[in-house]
């Protein structure tokens, strides 16, 4: 005789995500961009200014310092204090486009207390798409765009879908690499951007990296 027990243990319910979900993200990913800022700056060398990976640096350990500080009542405002604090901290062009990214994202969610997967799939696109708007750029331009459109996608209604998505980033950041850049610094140099991974692709996948990272220390 087969136990109910188990079917009902492949059925994984969906999670529902809080603030401190929204919170872990952001200090997942401020302690990836700690980790991870001498690449940022060296593939800024390359093709930009040498300040991608120090520019984030300053804005997440803004971002902890104020989540230490405050404690903002949802997810959406979690996501808007960190986007505020990264568009007055950073600087640069990621500045307000990481700044447009969270603070939309957090805005579409509203003032729920808590939302689902799919709730946050929704407002994350819309949160994209405000990037793309801001920077007038597409995929294929050689941004963070390459990397964040194809994570959007891979986002869905279940928690599973956020690490298909940390991959998706990764795969878009990767692809960067033969791409001649058509927006921001990079492009200025033109046919001698093509052979170099895009730094703001490269962070992308990291925020990604660190939203999968999050959903696994999810109990
Ligand atoms: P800056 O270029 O001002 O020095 P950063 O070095 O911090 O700023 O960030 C550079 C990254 O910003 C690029 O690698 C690219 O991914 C992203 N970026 C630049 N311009 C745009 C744009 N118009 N749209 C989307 N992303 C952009
Ligand atoms: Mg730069």
């Amino acid at each position: 005789m087969t136990g109910e027990g188990d079917h009902v243990t492949d059925q994984k319910p969906d999670r529902i995500l809080d603030s401190d979900f929204f919170r872990r993200w952001l200090t997942v990913a401020a302690a990836m961009v700690e980790r991870e800022a001498g690449r940022l700056t060296e593939l800024d060398s390359a093709i930009g200014d040498a300040d991608h990976g120090s520019n984030l640096q300053r804005g997440f350990r803004s971002v902890t310092a104020e989540l230490e500080k405050e404690s903002p009542a949802g997810p959406g405002a979690v996501l808007v204090l960190a986007g505020r604090r990264l568009i007055s901290t950073v600087g640069g062009a990621s500045g307000p486009l990481y700044g447009t990214l969270l603070r939309r994202t957090g805005k579409a969610l509203g003032d729920a207390t808590e939302v689902t997967p799919g709730e946050f799939t929704e407002a994350l696109r819309a949160g994209v798409a405000a990037v793309a708007q801001l920077g007038g750029a597409k995929v294929g331009d050689k941004t963070m765009l390459d990397a964040l459109e194809p994570a959007a996608e891979a986002l869905g209604a279940s928690f599973s879908s956020f690490s298909a998505a940390a991959e998706a980033a990764e795969k878009g950041a990767l692809a960067t690499v033969p791409l001649q850049a058509r927006k921001g610094r990079a492009s200025y140099l033109g046919e001698r951007s093509i052979g170099h991974q895009d730094p703001g692709a490269t962070s992308s996948a990291l925020l990604m990296a660190a939203l999968a990272e999050a959903a696994e220390a999810t109990p």
